[in-house]
């Protein structure tokens, strides 16, 4: 089994790679994705959010509104900390699950690939067996941002700012997959990492 990190900055390509490699047969793991299938109706975690913030959260099919959560801890430290008290390790819980499921299913080949935007930012790259750092030049990064989220220019900007330099995550990478190119470019690396992490 082989337990690896995957990151780069925002809009650099993560989901596409993670994709990529979920193909392949890794198994990825993806703490966003576990976060809002936390906050899906019937979720314990959901429960304990709307105890701790109010029912004004939910929509009218009871369903959160994160518009309104985002709005809550916006400003308000506290309020942010309470709700990461909540969600964190319950994240946290289910990723060591289906890492372990992933592992158990096949000991000696299991590659596990765990999406992590601020693996630099956290200072968590020692925990794993290897980094896989997706990088993109910052000009396609913006026009991507821009043209595929909606995001402003001047806003993408600030969030690229925000984050660690893409020196700073190549510091830290076994692997380095530039994405700048087409899509075909990045699939012909990945299959040479995957050479390696199956070879
Ligand atoms: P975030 O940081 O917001 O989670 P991400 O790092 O997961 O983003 P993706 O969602 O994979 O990035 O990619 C950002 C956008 O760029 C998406 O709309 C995706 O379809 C597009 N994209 C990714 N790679 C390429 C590529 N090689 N060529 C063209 N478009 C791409």
């Amino acid at each position: 089994m082989r337990h690896l990190a995957l990151t780069g900055g925002i809009g650099s390509g993560k989901s596409t790679v993670a994709q990529f490699f979920a193909e392949r047969g890794a198994t990825i793991i993806d703490a966003d994705a576990i976060s809002r299938d936390l906050m899906e109706p019937g979720q314990r975690v959901l429960a304990e959010v709307i105890e701790t913030f109010g029912d004004h959260l939910l929509d009218d099919a009871g369903r959160l509104d994160r518009q309104a959560l985002a709005e809550v801890v916006f400003s308000d430290d506290e309020a942010r900390e309470q709700l990461n008290a909540i969600v964190h390790p319950a994240v946290r819980a289910e990723a060591t699950r289906q890492r372990e499921a992933a592992a158990a299913a096949d000991p000696e080949d299991a590659v596990i690939i765990q999406d992590i935007p601020l693996l630099v930012e956290t200072g968590q790259a020692d925990t794993y067996d290897g980094v896989i750092v997706i990088y993109t030049d910052h000009d396609t990064r913006l026009q991507r941002l821009v043209e595929t989220r909606g995001m402003s220019l001047a806003d993408a900007k600030a969030r690229i700012a925000a984050q660690a330099t893409d020196e700073q995550r190549k510091a830290v990478a076994d692997w380095v997959i530039d994405n700048s190119g087409s899509l075909e470019d990045t699939e012909a690396q990945v299959d040479a990492v995957w050479r390696q992490l199956r070879g």
